[in-house]
């Protein structure tokens, strides 16, 4: 715990990413409390441990229906719709694919094109059966498995924000590795200051810094995990279409919305459509907004509604939308 100028602030390291919770409270209990709440969400979702309520899914693949917690199936039911939309890189049955590369993990290696296509053949969202009556999901081809790590910490930074909200606590900042959700802003400031990270930097360089308040920013970033063999670089988002990491424009997305669960959809999904379809794309979606950092050093913002975005290095090009 470190305190400064009236912020507390609790750390700890679950699911593999830092976790930050600052307060403007010294409530210990308080923080313990949270960190609890991310723990206990953390056992029901993870899928890289033999049990939680998502592997007890991929287990039965190919064999049994399984029934899990109304929250589980609510959060499977909108990875399932947001998987079936048209031209979607989201994709929550990109299980066996995320296990053959481990990315991120020891062991990782580029797969050969043959095992990839039949890794593919299982990552088919129109494969999983969901009943809403039994609350059970169906994954009806075996070694079929879901994968909730894209919006697991979306999920979970909301019902933060909720619990939080619950205990009558106005102001806090909870970031679970690169997913920011915020109440309120610190006393006498115009929101909480959330960096932008400059893409492959050594020392966590900033490009420049968001302001929000009440909102949620969240990051996704092709450099936040990868390996490099024989000069190409392996990063953790993959595309179930081609088996290999989506290689576009984009460096990283950011979101800026209120919930924290639409940041990590949406940063997936905008990542998939790459800059230009997905400025077209937001121009109908007003509660979400994007600043996109490109390979040329271009930062796109979608609009600026919700939040305000000040550069710090000069070396990159602040562009806005200017149809938006
Ligand atoms: P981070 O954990 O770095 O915040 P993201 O929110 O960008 O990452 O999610 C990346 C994780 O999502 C991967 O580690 C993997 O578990 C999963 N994933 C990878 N590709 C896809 C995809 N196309 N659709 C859905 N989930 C994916
Ligand atoms: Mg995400």
């Amino acid at each position: 715990m470190t305190a400064d100028e009236g912020v507390y602030a609790w750390s700890a390291v679950l699911m593999g990413s830092p976790i930050l919770l600052k307060l403007f409270d010294n409530n210990a209990t308080l923080a313990a409390q949270v960190f609890r709440v991310i723990r206990h969400q953390e056992n029901i979702l993870t899928v890289n441990r033999a049990h939680s309520e998502v592997m007890a899914i991929n287990h039965a693949a190919g064999k049994a229906a399984v029934s899990v917690s109304r929250d589980v199936f609510d959060l499977i039911q909108c990875a399932h719709q947001v998987s079936l939309l048209p031209d979607s890189l989201f994709n929550f049955t990109i299980g066996p694919l995320v296990k053959r590369w481990k990315i991120g993990f020891q062991g990782h290696s580029v797969p050969p094109p043959q095992e990839l296509a039949q890794l593919i053949a299982l990552t088919d969202p129109h494969q999983v059966e969901l009943d809403p009556a039994r609350l059970s999901v169906f994954l009806r081809q075996p070694g079929m498995e879901i994968d909730l790590g894209a919006i697991a910490k979306g999920y979970i930074a909301d019902v933060v924000r909720g619990f939080l909200r619950h205990q009558k606590v106005e102001r806090a900042l909870i970031n679970l590795g690169g997913n920011v959700q915020t109440l309120g802003a610190p006393p006498e400031s115009a929101g909480w200051a959330v960096g932008l990270k400059k893409p492959f930097s050594q020392r966590d360089e900033l490009i420049g810094v968001m302001e929000v308040v009440g909102k949620s920013v969240v990051t996704s970033g092709i450099y936040e995990r990868y390996f490099e063999l024989d000069g190409r670089c392996y990063h953790h988002i993959l595309d179930a279409r081609s088996g290999y990491p989506l290689d576009n424009e984009l460096l990283s997305v950011t979101v800026i919305a209120d919930r924290s669960l639409d940041g990590d959809i949406y940063t997936t999904l905008l990542y998939g459509l790459g800059v230009e379809r997905s400025l077209l794309a937001l121009r109908d979606l007003p509660h979400i907004e994007a600043i996109f950092v490109t390979r040329d050093d271009e930062i796109i913002c979608s609009s600026s509604r919700q939040f305000s975005f000040r550069l710090l290095d000069d070396r990159y090009r602040l562009i806005t939308d200017s149809t938006a």
